[in-house]
């Protein structure tokens, strides 16, 4: 009821919300209280959640922030979803986020933007809330719910945790089923947690995670105690520190922020190693053909015939054509261009192939640092803090808005393990977050790691 009573106040002002479910909520915490009065508390008791709108949840709002989902209320539920409330946790609603996770600012929902809870010192200006999975984000900074799912294909789910001082992981590729999650990227998207400290991210995802027979490409693997490794000595481990992701034009204050973890890794007993990850300049444009690539076909499914919305036509190819000329947003439509040109006849090998070929030598410098025996590298989160909503330079050049993703599309080409954690303010008075990419699979080194930066 507090949570309910804090959304119903403080959602007209971020928009972090696109549906409460609020009968939903009261009947979860009620078989939770006899769940409790019965001694069969799961591990999130009652702990009120909030879902992003990319996951599907039986009989809700589903729409992926879309005009083209319209009305669309499945009657399946995620594995994520279904594995927080099998261990006891409470859906409070879902999340804005950009249309079908296509975007750094949380600025292309159908839904309208996000508001960021934070504001510069000082001022009134609304700022973004980062994006996609920016109704996550904010929901959990504003206290609208006490953890919230996201997805990370690009960045997603660290670059909206950096821009509102909330941690955020992004989990190996295939440690969380993606099924009952509509598709961006299927090759790069993963589900994972947004809390408030890293404590709750590690209790959230050893919930979320799960082998599931849907989703081929989850891993058999058994899912680790996360919190139990909590508060181990980092001592004796080495931390890589990237010269790659020194990039032109990072304002000094991250360079600084990022001088100032490393000084306390080095203070808790970690050794700092200089490495080099060659490829790293390629990561960007080669992620922005591989991932629009997949986007492409992934919504060729969304036609007015199956789900959502319907724009009638003199005939089905007229009904298909009006259909997605108005269901889509810019940006989306932006995104299935391009995809559908790079997997076209005659450029396919010269910009598809040539991507994955890229992807595969990025995969291989992490291959490199880590066989060297570096444990975990660090780098900042993002290049700047958070930014104007309706900020004109980057409305006007998308490639300026993919600038945002610099430092996180690397760990999802290599399908490695990405946590982003507080680490400061910026002199505007705005937080700022530092990555911490592990090797495949060892999610406990980066919460452990990250435990000693928070
Ligand atoms: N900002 C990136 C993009 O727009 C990443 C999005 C994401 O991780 N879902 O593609």
């Amino acid at each position: 009821d507090a949570y309910l009573s804090a959304i119903e106040a403080a959602n007209p002002a971020f928009n972090a919300y696109v549906s409460v479910t609020p009968e939903k909520a009261r009947a979860m915490a009620k078989a939770s209280d006899e769940r409790l009065a019965a001694g069969k508390a799961g591990a999130l008791e009652g702990i009120p959640l909030g879902i992003k709108d990319l996951f599907a949840t039986e009989g809700d709002h589903t729409q992926a922030c879309s005009h083209i989902l319209d009305g669309f209320k499945p009657r399946y539920e995620s594995t994520v979803s279904q594995n927080l409330w099998n261990d006891g946790a409470v859906q409070l609603g879902k999340l804005n986020m950009d249309e079908f996770a296509m975007g750094s600012s949380n600025e292309t929902s159908y839904y309208g933007p996000v508001v960021n809870p934070w504001r510069a010192t000082g001022s009134d200006e609304k700022l973004v809330p980062g994006g996609s999975s920016g109704g996550s984000a904010a929901a959990v900074a504003a206290h609208l719910c006490a953890g919230a799912t996201a997805t990370d294909t690009g960045g997603s789910i660290r670059q909206p945790a950096a821009f509102t001082g909330t941690v955020g992981i992004k989990p190996t590729y295939g440690r969380c089923s993606r099924w009952g999650i509509a598709a961006f990227a299927s090759s790069l998207d993963q589900a994972g947690p947004i809390a408030r400290d890293v404590r709750d991210c590690a209790i959230m995802l050893k919930s979320m995670a799960s082998t599931d027979p849907k989703d081929t490409t989850s891993v058999d693997l058994p899912v680790p105690d996360y919190e139990a490794s909590l508060g181990q000595s980092v001592k004796g481990m080495k931390i890589g520190i990237p010269k790659e992701y020194r990039v032109d034009g990072m304002p000094a204050e991250v360079e600084t922020l990022w001088q100032q973890g490393i000084a306390w890794l080095k203070d808790a007993g970690a050794e700092i190693v200089d490495i080099s990850l060659p490829h790293t300049k390629y990561a960007l444009p080669a992620y922005y053909i591989v991932a629009p690539a997949e986007a492409s076909s992934n919504l060729a499914r969304y036609d007015g015939v199956r789900y959502g919305l319907r724009v009638d036509g003199r005939d089905i190819a007229d009904m298909y054509e009006k259909t997605r000329a108005a269901g889509f947003g810019k940006e989306v439509k932006r995104r299935i261009m391009i995809g559908t040109y790079v997997l076209s006849a005659g450029y396919y090998d010269a910009y598809y192939i040539r991507a994955q070929k890229v992807r595969t030598l990025i995969k291989r410098d992490f291959e490199q640092a880590f066989h060297a025996g570096v444990d975990a590298i660090l780098t900042p989160a993002t290049p700047s803090s958070a930014f104007a909503i309706g900020d004109k330079e980057l409305a006007a050049d998308p490639v300026k808005m993919y600038l945002n993703d610099i430092f996180t599309v690397t760990v999802n080409m290599a399908g490695l393990p990405g946590l982003s954690v507080p680490a400061g303010l910026d002199s505007k008075g705005l937080p700022l977050g530092l990555q911490l990419i592990g090797k495949p699979f060892e999610e406990e080194t980066l919460f452990n790691t990250a435990h000693v930066i928070e």
